[in-house]
């Protein structure tokens, strides 16, 4: 396939605060700010970053689920931004949505088989026998028993219920899954089963997938490259092992160096990332960070710094780190 699987660019969300008229002129929460990336078949783009800085926003624009107020989404080179939802239906079942909690996103009433074949037979009749090879090839692939098939959610552990999230995000073969904290919720040996999981269903299936958390640790497992975002702009980009090895951007240092440490022979040095999250409906002038910065000079109060691309190839939107390219 030539060109990404998919590409967003200068994707931008403004919620309004007010009603009637106040909604065209009055405050806004600018949940995201001109987002730009691309994401390549079969791969793992994870994107990090603290609650309320517009990763759960950003999955609903992908998904489609809420419109932007502006910039695009395209898909395989199609433009699906203000595609109507009758048009929009076989670009949906590409893209698939694992959410964090699966107790409130799983219908109660129906059983793990119903759950799991209701995707297909949105689209297709499914004789009784089809529903069940189907339900339990899909049980199988999340590593379920068949016989699971039957049993409610309420009868079911929490990875369980993850699992049966995931073999539903399966059932139309998708191209691409957007997970949304989809490990959050899981004790931390069941994260680990899960976060396997969508490792060898990628293998197997080349599954790209958006994987959204804020805890850096599941993505340093995960991801291919890393997008950290930091009050609805993304501040790094970059490769995972090179974000790891050299975080450039003084957020992703900081979120770095508060991240417990998965492997105890690797010191980390640096302090946590002080202060609190500045408020969407008025960020900061300039480097939205620049208030909890520690290397702020008066140029990131004045000016907001573009993504620029460094050696290495990874991006930075930082006017101390990437002053060095300065001519
Ligand atoms: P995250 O998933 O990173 O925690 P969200 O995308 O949920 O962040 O939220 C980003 C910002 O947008 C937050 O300040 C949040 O309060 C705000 N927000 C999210 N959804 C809405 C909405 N429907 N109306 C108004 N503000 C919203
Ligand atoms: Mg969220």
């Amino acid at each position: 396939m030539s060109g990404p699987l998919l590409k967003v660019e200068n994707l931008t969300k403004h919620y309004p605060l007010g009603r009637g008229f106040l909604k065209k002129s009055g405050p806004v929460v600018r949940a995201l700010e001109n987002v730009s990336f691309s994401v390549a078949a079969g791969e793992t783009l994870c994107i990090v970053g603290e609650s309320g800085c517009g990763k759960s926003t950003l999955a609903r624009l992908l998904m489609r689920i809420v419109k932007p107020t502006s910039g695009r989404v395209v898909i395989d080179g199609t433009d699906v931004t203000d595609l109507e939802p009758n048009a929009l239906r076989p670009w949906r079942r590409r893209m698939q949505m694992v959410f964090q909690d699966p107790y409130s996103s799983l219908n109660p009433r129906l059983t793990a088989g119903q759950i799991i074949t209701e995707p297909v037979e949105n689209f297709e009749r499914l004789s009784p026998k089809q529903r069940q090879a189907l339900a339990s090839d899909l049980l199988q692939k999340v590593g379920m028993r068949p016989e699971m098939m039957r049993r409610f959610p309420s009868e079911l552990s929490g990875g369980q219920r993850q699992r049966l999230a995931i073999a539903r995000a399966l059932a139309l073969q998708p191209s691409l899954i957007v997970a949304d904290e989809a490990v959050s919720a899981l004790d931390v040996s069941v994260q680990a089963q899960i976060l396997n999981l969508l490792l060898d269903l990628q293998q197997d299936m080349g599954i790209a997938f958006v994987f959204i958390s804020h805890d850096l640790s599941v993505v340093e497992h995960i991801g291919h490259r890393v997008a950290v975002m930091y009050l609805g702009r993304i501040v790094e980009l970059a490769l995972c092992e090179a974000l790891f090895a050299k975080p450039t951007h003084p957020y992703t240092e900081a979120l770095i160096a508060a991240a417990p440490l998965p492997d105890p022979t690797r010191v980390r040095s640096g302090s946590p990332v002080e202060g609190e999250v500045p408020s969407p409906i008025n960020p900061p002038c300039g480097c939205a960070f620049h208030p909890r910065c520690p290397y702020a000079v008066e140029r990131c109060r004045m000016e907001i710094p573009p993504l620029v691309p460094m050696a290495d190839g990874r991006l930075v939107a930082c006017h101390v780190r990437t002053r060095a390219l300065d001519i």
